[in-house]
């Protein structure tokens, strides 16, 4: 048993002082209540830690490293794309463990306390599968729990360079599995994430309308009755145009069509739908995965977020390529495009609650659905996701409640502020540093020499 003592808390009820927070030794939130006992760790502010629901772990290695600009006057998101497949060409089991562990820890040092892993690396160069069919799952596995982070995997089948069905070329051949290999290599990645703790969790990932077909999208959902369902929707304007030349619909149109999508779908990239989709897809009860500070690096476009939250859509956030890792940032960015793009302010807000609190709340809500995990509510039964924060900061100079959030979101107090986080009540950031961060730091940079960056 943990025992948590808090200046001020982010409860399902509201915000509450001097709260008292147990953990049992399972790594659920044993009770919640007033302080009566010796604490293990103080904190001034606690939040549930929020799940990111985005990443691609191993693209954290590219970041920095596509930012100039070639001869091609069009440099875009598919040069871009060319560019991450000849890195990947070079990367072995052992590389793709030390980046996600790195990128995992700093996950955690910035206040997320699990992520979905939307995993596409699967085989070795050429498209050649490894002894074990789920070799790279295991090592995602393993990373993660290196880190400490809560893990909800999700395993993506990619069938197709496009939507004319072309082979997979080049580094894409890492990815590539039909529906029966890959359901084979689902269910091993199923075994060790379910031998690894008891609080991983395993979902699907159908890539997006591009790199599946119909009749494979078909052939997975049947399979995979329970868990969440991520999928890339509509991301760039060229992706939209040639789902609607094959499919004769928008992507967001075509799902939505023909198949129930419903609260266990995470749809990522929602940066391409007319307004009639926008309304389509928050009734449905989905979440729309936002991956911002992303989606700005890539030029991928603007999420209606006002007109999305009007309907009463739910949202959460995710690192993505992982070019840069800050659950704040997220926030603000999303936040920050809506009011570049209607000149206005404080956009998502709503009239009792500020706008950070808006964002805070929903990220966590929605990053907890869109992981199938129980987290983002400190409450008795909830895996003990937390993330504990210090007021007497320059930025945020003793600020409470919604103040406090706004000036973790705006003033970037996030990165001073952040003291303790627990994952299912495994404590790996103290006083701001992940427990492991020498050995992690050090392993990650000692794999990396041996890559080729100039891409
Ligand atoms: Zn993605």
């Amino acid at each position: 048993m943990q025992i948590i003592h808090a200046g001020q808390a982010l409860t399902p009820d509201g915000w509450q002082d001097d709260l008292a927070v147990a953990i049992d030794d399972s790594g659920r939130i044993a009770a919640v209540g007033p302080q009566s006992s010796i604490a293990d760790t103080r904190v001034d502010l606690l939040l549930p830690a929020p799940l990111n629901l985005h990443s691609h772990a191993f693209q954290r290695a590219m970041a920095g490293l596509t930012e100039a600009r070639g001869p091609d006057p069009r440099d875009s998101f598919w040069t871009w794309r060319r560019l991450m497949y000849r890195f990947l060409d070079q990367l072995s089991p052992d590389d793709i463990e030390a980046i996600a562990a790195l990128v995992f820890m700093e996950m955690l040092e910035a206040g997320y306390g699990a992520v979905a892993e939307f995993h596409y690396l699967h085989h070795a160069a050429c498209g050649t599968p490894y002894d074990n069919l789920s070799e790279m799952s295991q090592r995602i596995v393993a990373a993660a729990m290196q880190a400490g982070i809560g893990l909800t995997l999700l395993p993506v089948l990619y069938q197709h360079g496009g939507c004319d069905r072309r082979a997979l070329a080049g580094g894409q051949r890492r990815f590539g599995n039909d529906p029966d290999r890959f359901l084979a290599l689902q269910a091993e990645a199923a075994q060790a994430v379910h031998a690894a703790a008891s609080d991983y969790a395993m979902g699907l990932a159908p890539h997006s309308l591009r790199a599946v077909d119909p009749d494979g999208l078909t052939a997975v959902l049947g399979q995979a009755a329970t868990g969440p369902v991520h999928m890339h929707l509509a991301e760039q304007v060229a992706e939209v145009d040639e789902v609607h030349a094959h499919l004769g619909a928008r992507p967001a149109e075509w799902l939505l069509a023909n198949h129930p999508v419903d609260a266990r779908w995470c749809l990522i990239h929602c940066t391409q739908m007319t307004g009639t989709e926008t309304d389509a897809l928050a009734a449905t009860g989905a979440v729309a995965g936002l991956c911002p500070l992303t989606e700005s690096n890539l030029g991928d476009g603007i999420f209606n977020g006002t007109r999305f939250a009007g309907q009463g859509g739910a949202i959460g956030v995710g690192s993505d390529s992982n070019v840069q890792i800050s659950f704040f940032e997220e926030l603000k960015t999303l936040e920050y495009s809506q009011r570049l793009r209607d000149l206005s302010r404080a956009a998502l807000a709503t009239e009792g609650r500020s706008t950070g609190r808006v964002l805070y709340d929903a990220a966590a809500a929605g990053g907890a659905q869109a992981g199938g995990r129980d987290v983002g509510r400190i409450a008795p039964g909830a895996w003990a996701d937390l993330a504990g924060y210090r007021t007497d900061t320059a930025q945020l100079c003793g600020r409470r409640g919604d103040a406090a959030l706004d000036s973790l979101v705006f003033a970037g107090g996030g990165p001073a502020a952040l003291r303790e986080v627990w994952s299912a009540g495994r404590h790996v950031v103290t006083r701001g540093r992940h427990i492991h961060r020498d050995a992690i730091v050090a392993t990650y940079m000692r794999r990396m020499a041996r890559l080729e960056t100039d891409i």
